[in-house]
């Protein structure tokens, strides 16, 4: 009988332990959730700090500030350079107009219409960088001009028609 008893006592002691287990990983997890919340409130502060960084708005900012704002500039300036550098190697370029990446050899940027020779680039000696061919059969609707055009191109990149009204 007092085995039984000791048996009963045991088990109520297990349930009300697992009880307390479960009820204490429901507390952690809502700790962490909210924690992951600061993070990222946290986040948002620092957004909003470098863009203010970004504009110099009339705000001054520390020492320690201003060194994460520089490690974010570097890495940003990295992240372009690695992105012109992809560009590249797939024979694209970056128009200083709209900032889209654009094929190499054309005179039009096919996304904003801009003409490429308005800008000062030095002539890149891209024969070795294969240059996307069109890959569609349809040409330019100038008749002075008829050239492949790119799928999708909002502008020749041989004369800078309007080519918007191609692909409705
Ligand atoms: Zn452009
Ligand atoms: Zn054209």
């Amino acid at each position: 009988m007092s085995i039984m008893n000791t048996f009963k006592k045991g088990a109520t002691n297990i349930s009300k332990k697992t009880k307390d287990t479960v009820e204490i990983n429901r507390l952690k997890m809502q700790n962490s959730s909210k924690e992951k919340e600061i993070k990222e409130l946290y986040f948002e502060i620092g957004k909003i700090a470098y863009q203010k960084h970004i504009e110099e708005a009339n705000v001054t900012f520390s020492e320690n500030e201003l060194t994460l704002f520089f490690q974010i500039d570097t890495l940003q300036h990295e992240i372009n350079e690695t992105e012109l550098e992809i560009a590249r190697l797939n024979g694209k370029k970056l128009c200083q107009s709209c900032g889209e990446y654009v094929i190499n050899d054309i005179k039009f940027c096919s996304s904003c219409g801009a003409n490429f020779s308005d800008f000062d680039e030095p002539t890149s000696n891209n024969e070795e960088v294969a240059a996307t061919a069109p890959n569609n059969d349809l040409i330019c609707p100038n008749e002075e001009c008829q050239a492949p055009v790119i799928n999708e191109a909002k502008f020749c990149g041989e004369c800078g028609t309007d080519l918007t009204k191609l692909w409705e």
